[in-house]
């Protein structure tokens, strides 16, 4: 079994540890229905979570352990945890963990080829460039010549944006720069603004209308009050499906208002932006298309594991212009007609990104991912049809998305509060399904995401039967 070099296992020590992991991944994945929704139950500071943390984090031994012992450790670790890979996780907006994509990362993990240079793997960055324009093109509808980068994530992808928008339209004077957001905008959106060096009060929150979308009129008279005070407007964010509650901003009235001002528009849609695959999430995510940029998440719905976002862009040549930088051991690396990715983005080294995306899409075709969403859009007209017939909930909103949002009926806004934070706890209690719960308007609201490929309508019934018992 030991080879000359421990750090080169042979072949068949390879196909050996190989396998006890896929066994174990195969076994996790079984399991998954049964498997509580939250393992960490009762509490986040039990003394047995303490224990575990505690023997967990012993520093490496000199000598190295058996494979089988180690994976033992881990799934210790794994199973303290919210099963965010389950069938029953409705919080958040829930990622996948789709299986062909974890293979896609290990296959790019063990080729290890350079994913931030087209010259030193050409045809893989015309792969991962074939999925970017796929996704700005066919999935976005920006014009041919559109594209973009895979960041790690959808905060990534928003502070690339920021950083693009603020160069193109601000040059080197930034400090009088203003950025309209909507109330319900994710959290990651001002947090890019100001590591980009967007000062905090620079950035303007829009007010929303009664249906939590933002008022375009509204932050039209910011603009031109800011305008009147000599400071300069240059970049409006719309949300394509919030977090707190899967609204879609106006989309084709912000990009008119973007136009009009000479805004850089972004449109969020980490959460939103693959609907788009789906009749219903055209229709609706209608105006996405006249975007500058728009953030997507693979890793939310496409189903991905955690750790894929995408950035794509009208004119890459803006992006590239905002993060461009090389250095003199870059020389010998020459000019393709491929993009390099280090340079449109803040990271240089890092892997082919592109595989675990390609190989999904390629492996199940786009239509299992259309079908996929259109299961979860009926799977959320469940929810909501169900809710709306419960007298103890107040359901406001009908759903853009896949997230319903619902309060405890009660007297008053306090009592109301309370009976909601309760319902919440009595649910998550079953261990069955995990919701999780936002503020708004001032007010407790809970929230059912459906969006994990897992989930299915039993689950979605086993959710409104313990929703219904509250
Ligand atoms: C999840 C989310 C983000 C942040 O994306 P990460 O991948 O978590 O960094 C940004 N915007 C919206 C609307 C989101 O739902």
């Amino acid at each position: 079994m030991e080879s000359a070099h421990p750090l080169e296992p042979g072949r068949a020590e390879m196909l050996r540890q190989g396998r006890l992991v896929l066994d174990r991944l195969a076994d996790f994945v079984d399991r998954l229905p049964d498997r509580p929704a939250n393992s960490l139950s009762p509490s986040f500071g039990s003394p047995e979570l303490r224990k575990l943390v505690d023997e967990l984090s012993a520093p490496p031994p000199e000598h190295g352990v058996d494979l089988a012992e180690l994976l033992g450790k881990m799934d210790r670790a794994v199973d303290a945890a919210l099963e965010t890979a389950g069938p029953g996780y409705f919080a958040y907006i829930p990622g996948g963990g789709l299986y062909s994509s974890a293979l896609a990362t290990f296959y790019t993990h063990v080729v290890n080829r350079y994913g931030s240079v087209a010259a030193t793997a050409p045809a893989l960055t015309a792969l991962e460039e074939s999925v970017l324009r796929w996704i700005a093109q066919d999935v976005c509808g920006l014009p041919a010549g559109s594209g973009g980068l895979l960041t790690t994530g959808g905060s990534m992808a928003n502070l690339s944006a920021i950083v693009a928008a603020r160069h193109d339209r601000l040059g080197e004077q930034i400090s009088d720069g203003t950025v309209y957001v909507s109330a319900y905008a994710h959290h990651s959106v001002a947090k890019a603004a100001r590591i980009a060096g967007i000062a905090g009060q620079r950035i303007r929150v829009v007010p929303h209308t009664p249906d939590l979308r933002m008022d375009v009129a509204a932050a039209s008279e910011m603009i031109a009050a800011d305008r009147a005070a000599g400071l300069r407007p240059f970049l409006v964010v719309a949300s394509a499906g919030t977090t707190d509650t899967g609204t879609i901003d106006p989309l084709p009235e912000t990009a008119a208002l973007a136009q009009d001002e000479g805004l850089w528009f972004h449109v969020d849609a980490a959460y939103g932006g693959f609907f788009r695959l789906t009749e219903r999430g055209r229709r609706r995510l209608t105006g996405m298309e006249l975007a500058d940029s728009v953030t997507l998440d693979p890793h939310k719905t496409l189903f991905l594991p955690f750790g894929t976002g995408a950035l794509v862009v009208r004119d890459p040549a803006r992006l590239a212009a905002a993060h461009g930088g090389t250095g003199d051991y870059l020389q010998d690396l020459g000019e393709l007609e491929l993009p390099d990715y280090a340079h449109l983005g803040p990271e240089l080294s890092h892997e082919v990104r592109g595989l675990r995306v390609w190989l999904p899409l390629h492996l199940h075709g786009v239509a299992a991912f259309t079908a996929a969403l259109d299961e979860k859009l009926d799977l959320t007209e469940r929810v909501y049809a169900a809710l709306r017939r419960m007298p103890h909930l107040e359901v406001p909103w009908p759903p853009d998305l896949t997230t319903v949002a619902f309060r405890v009926r009660a007297a008053d806004r306090a009592t109301a509060d309370r009976a909601t934070r309760e319902l919440l706890a009595r649910v998550n209690a079953s261990n069955r399904v995990y919701l999780s719960s936002t503020v708004v308007d001032g007010r407790q609201t809970l929230r059912v995401t459906v969006v994990a490929h897992r989930s299915h309508e039993s689950q979605v019934d086993e959710a409104i039967a313990l929703i219904a018992r509250g």
